[in-house]
């Protein structure tokens, strides 16, 4: 009874506001199922993702396509002053700029993810080569010892791996257990606050050939409460052969990449 009340009441403010232009277009436009609305409320937390003022009821989840489907990406959160203007843009008369597809599913990322954000918990993570509680065991290549801790002391952490090898320019793969992708992607880690992990992952035997242009990056993407993922920054790591370490390249390996092969800058 309830959700048919509410069904009614956003026609009538869809038509009040003119969006869909008549009701022969309103007929054909179909609904955005409860599941897809509720999640965009969550993770827009009832902000408008185009003005970001906090709507509380008065918001409603627009098509960002108008021919488009009614599935989650094409939605939209928003106030009912920027439902009527995404909606509104006269190709008869042109004034002004319209919504582009593309600027609102930007702009509606920036909205989820400054409202979502406050539940990623702080990870830390290193490659190492050394395993195990107080690192007290020492691996050799091809296996690569790596270590993540949950720094935060109340949000639980969900999130995905994955790694990837380079001799110079070129991957080599992982060797990988089908059984248990961890460092793939292909499986959710679970840490829980305050917790670490020791693990390892094997490379590619090749690996150990040319350590001195073996490369790893490390990409970890956080899923939150409301299955939305937070990719963090890609981090390579560089294998030192003389102190048998990993040294942190604060960047990703295609940044490194453009600069393979450059003739040698002279010092001074
Ligand atoms: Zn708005």
């Amino acid at each position: 009874m309830g959700f048919k009340c509410q069904r009614g009441r956003g026609f009538s403010e869809r038509k009040a506001f003119g969006v869909y232009g008549g009701s022969a277009e309103m007929g054909r436009k179909k609904k955005f199922s409860e599941d897809i609305k509720t999640k965009c409320l969550l993770l827009s937390d009832r902000h408008c993702c185009v003005c970001d003022i906090s709507c509380g009821l008065d918001i409603e989840i627009a098509h960002i396509d108008p021919k488009g489907s009614s599935d989650f990406d094409n939605a939209i959160p928003v106030c009912y002053r920027h439902h009527a203007e995404i909606g509104r843009y006269n190709r008869e008369h042109p004034r002004g700029n319209k919504y582009r597809i593309k600027e609102l599913k930007i702009r509606r990322e920036q909205i989820y993810e400054k409202y979502t954000r406050h539940l990623v918990p702080p990870l830390l993570f290193y490659l190492t080569p050394r395993m195990g509680d107080a690192r007290r065991v020492q691996i050799q290549l091809p296996r690569v010892g790596f270590t993540i801790e949950n720094h935060g002391s109340f949000l639980p952490a969900r999130f995905k791996v994955n790694v990837r090898a380079f001799l110079r320019a070129q991957e080599i793969g992982l060797s990988v257990n089908p059984e248990k992708p961890y460092y793939t992607g292909g499986i959710i880690w679970n840490l829980n606050p305050g917790h670490t992990f020791y693990g390892n992952f094997s490379l590619d035997e090749k690996s150990v050939d040319d350590t001195k242009h073996l490369r790893i990056e490390v990409n970890v993407t956080v899923i939150d409460e409301y299955d939305r993922n937070h990719p963090l920054l890609p981090t390579c790591y560089s294998y030192d052969k003389n102190s048998d370490s990993w040294f942190t390249e604060p960047t990703s390996f295609n940044q490194l990449k453009a600069f393979m092969n450059k003739p040698q800058l002279r010092e001074r």
